[in-house]
């Protein structure tokens, strides 16, 4: 009998080694990982050189707290990773997960308006649905039912008001201007921040407002005193095919920019938090110091290994990639619409990419979920990975896939992922 708390009941393949865009379980199979994990491993797997600048830094200094010191690696790679996301004056809060770093940026909204001497502002403005996080404030400000709906008893609903999801038949001004009735009918002096994922990941399937959304959201936020928080957890670093997806659509600079997954590509737990200059500094120049803190935060191994991960992104023009095998990827899906009825949709940018299943007869999703978790175990049979989820919007659940693989993934593995899943879309019809 294994000790292992496993997620679920189902049975778990043992992996041994992977290296680019293939993993490789105990059983001698190969899996083409087509969603990076949940879209982690963004340079690929097996890089030796990430490997090595890990333990020549566990070897130097592998542990420092935060409360007591700073380190060279962290202080190197705050700077590197300003200037590669255009965030020239922000601060780097370095921490261990997505979550962590998202609690982190509500609770430095918060502590921001009450030293600007702003304590009735308290509310997070999110959108339904989301994914911030799973420890209690980021689930919370999620917009998830299906991963919240246990815990609801332990959330203060009123403190988290939800904005409908981006809707593609407005232009992105007049959608992000929907945003002003929240804020009025909860009362805008009560907002601290507003906080959205530029490209919706795992609660909707790569969806994207249009241009100008991002653009008409931080002028309101402006306007009302509020604090836009970008959660580009997932869809930062690259990934849809800009360092920043906030600025697919036109130039705009949030007051904090979250980051994680992608920052140390799988091979170390990293996440960040991008607070401007004046959010730093009201704390600063205010009480002093942020009242939060993990121990592990700035870990010098984690912070060695993004910064390896970033020459590489770097190095090997990434970004560039993700775009043009993105668009790769995007032009095969449309053409496997074409063929499966039950593909409602494909849509994303780079490689961060959605497959919407659902109802042709309807156009809808099925009333009861499941299909995607279906073409992902037919995947996975064929040795392609996916990422599988249920949205949730008013009770409505939709299927969809999330696909992202490494932007390291060549030409011609973008066929291959492209075969296996028409393999596993025909291996299961509806
Ligand atoms: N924010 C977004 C947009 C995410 O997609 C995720 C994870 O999927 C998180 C936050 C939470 O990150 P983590 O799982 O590293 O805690």
């Amino acid at each position: 009998m294994s000790n292992v708390f496993y997620r679920s009941t189902k049975s778990y393949p043992t992996a041994v080694r992977a290296e680019g865009v293939y993993l490789h379980d105990a059983a001698g199979r190969r899996y083409l990982d087509g969603s990076s994990g949940a879209l982690v491993a963004n340079i690929g797997h097996g890089r030796t050189e990430v490997a090595e600048a890990m333990a020549a830094q566990a070897r130097t200094l592998a542990f420092v707290h935060g409360s007591q010191f700073t380190s060279d690696v962290l202080e190197d790679y705050a700077t590197r990773l300003a200037a590669f996301l255009n965030l020239l004056d922000f601060r780097l809060w370095a921490v261990s997960g997505g979550s962590e770093a998202n609690e982190s940026a509500i609770k430095l909204a918060r502590q921001y308006h009450v030293e600007r001497g702003e304590p009735g502002r308290y509310r997070v403005v999110t959108r339904v649905p989301s994914y911030h996080g799973a420890s209690l404030g980021a689930l919370a400000a999620s917009g998830m039912g299906a991963r919240r709906e246990v815990y609801t008893p332990l959330i203060r609903e009123e403190a988290w008001p939800k904005l409908p999801k981006p809707d593609p038949s407005l232009s992105g001004e007049d959608d992000a201007d929907r945003l002003r009735a929240v804020l009025e009918a909860v009362g805008p002096e009560s907002v601290a921040a507003f906080m959205c994922e530029p490209v919706v990941g795992a609660s909707d399937a790569a969806l994207a407002p249009n241009p100008g959304y991002h653009a008409r959201i931080a002028a309101i936020c402006r306007e009302y005193g509020v604090l836009f928080i970008a959660d580009e957890v997932m869809s930062g670093m690259g990934r849809c095919g800009a360092p920043l997806a906030v600025r697919l659509g036109g130039d705009v600079t949030p007051d904090i920019v979250v980051l994680g997954k992608g920052l140390a590509a799988g091979y170390a737990p990293l996440a960040g938090v991008m607070a401007s200059a004046d959010v730093y500094r009201t704390v600063m120049d205010g009480s002093g110091a942020f009242k939060h803190g993990f121990t592990y935060a700035g870990h010098p191994v984690s912070v060695a290994a993004g910064l390896s991960v970033l020459d590489i992104v770097q190095r090997e023009g990434l970004v560039d990639a993700a775009r043009e095998r993105g668009a790769q990827l995007l032009a095969g899906l449309q053409a496997l619409k074409n063929c499966h009825p039950h593909v409602l949709e494909v849509r994303g940018h780079g490689l961060l990419l959605g497959v919407v299943l659902g109802d042709p007869a309807t156009g809808q999703a099925y009333p009861t979920p499941g299909l995607a978790e279906r073409v992902a175990t037919a995947a996975r049979e064929r040795g392609l990975l996916t990422y599988p989820g249920t949205g949730a919007v008013d009770g409505v659940r939709g299927d969809h896939l999330l696909l992202g693989p490494p932007l390291s993934i060549t030409p011609d593995e973008v066929k291959e992922l492209l075969n296996l899943l028409d393999g596993a879309l025909t291996d299961v019809p509806d």
